[in-house]
């Protein structure tokens, strides 16, 4: 539900940063024209300015049919430079800001050429490291409102019936299955508890807003709340898709308990330092696991309150 467009927007505009390859190959042959109008050094400068530009500045000629493809490819990123920059000064002044330590940058070239989007702060939130990556995508669709839920489905044209399949009582969108729905209210409320934070799960970008704004939190536990933000986000996909495609269903209590099970058995390291246990406990969830792992949590929901002081003090995190 993502156009591939989108797609090669930087993470921070949106997208998930694959490179748009004509926009690179354009960096790259910007590269060329930059070394064609310096003075002469390789073989393949000396060679193109002496007998196929015959002395004249590579900002001068035009194409001509004689002219070898890659000649002709170059010139014709010249002209898309010169068009872009809305001139060949603005353009001239476009290659010097690539240069950097007398090297020309293509990353930066590239950045000139690429499709731009506004910023989105959501996605620059979401995108760290200490994300498990698929975590990250389907928390970053979620934001973005661009799951296949029913009532898009519906919107394409597709005969279905609109029922969420976690409380089985209201239609399913993005803000139902992940906020408003029962079941999802409870994950939140469990996770967050564990997480130490008293408080209900909200939408995205208040929950974004509140991990950045947490003035006196440090790093590591900004990093920690946005890991349970995202595997959180992540599971109730996967708990909802696994109730519809193989008729899984599992407790709230059960899908809790693979975040605790996980940490006791894989994140509780003594050695570790507060921001790597942490951090650790999420990033060890292998995306397979998610419906493969055979959990034996038995607890109810008070149990597991007391679980997660108990594993509180053993982490430690707060
Ligand atoms: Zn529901």
């Amino acid at each position: 539900m993502k156009s591939w467009k989108s797609i090669c927007l930087p993470w921070a505009e949106g997208g998930f940063g694959v490179k748009e390859l004509l926009s690179w190959n354009r960096a790259l042959l910007l590269r060329w024209v930059w070394m064609l109008d310096q003075d002469a050094d390789s073989v393949w400068q000396r060679w193109h300015k002496y007998y196929v530009l015959q002395h004249e500045s590579i900002w001068d000629i035009a194409s001509q049919e004689r002219y070898s493809v890659s000649l002709k490819g170059i010139l014709s990123v010249r002209d898309a430079c010169i068009q872009l920059a809305g001139g060949t000064q603005a353009a001239k002044a476009i290659i010097q800001g690539c240069i950097q330590n007398n090297q020309f940058s293509v990353s930066t070239a590239y950045a000139f050429f690429r499709t731009k989007a506004p910023i989105s702060r959501g996605m620059a939130a979401i995108h760290s490291s200490s994300v498990v990556p698929a975590h990250q995508i389907v928390a970053a669709l979620a934001i973005q409102n661009c799951l296949a839920t029913v009532d898009k489905l519906q919107a394409k044209g597709l005969y279905l019936i609109n029922r969420c399949t976690l409380c089985k009582e209201a239609a399913e969108d993005h803000q139902h299955l992940f906020f408003q729905c029962k079941y999802s209210k409870d994950v939140w409320q469990r996770i967050l508890l564990w997480m130490g934070i008293n408080r209900s799960g909200h939408p995205y970008w208040k929950e974004l807003h509140w991990i950045r704004t947490r003035k006196h939190s440090k790093a590591w536990r900004k990093h920690w709340f946005l890991c349970g933000l995202a595997a959180t986000v992540y599971m109730l996909w996967a708990e909802r898709n696994a109730r519809i495609f193989r008729g899984q269903e599992r407790t709230v209590t059960r899908l809790v308990g693979y975040f605790k099970t996980d940490n006791e058995t894989k994140g509780a390291n003594p050695a570790a330092t507060k921001q790597a246990a942490a951090t650790t406990a999420l990033r060890l969830l292998p995306s397979s696991e998610v419906f493969e792992s055979p959990l034996s949590l038995t607890s109810g929901y008070q149990s597991s309150v007391d679980e997660t002081k108990e594993q509180r003090d053993a982490i430690p995190i707060m």
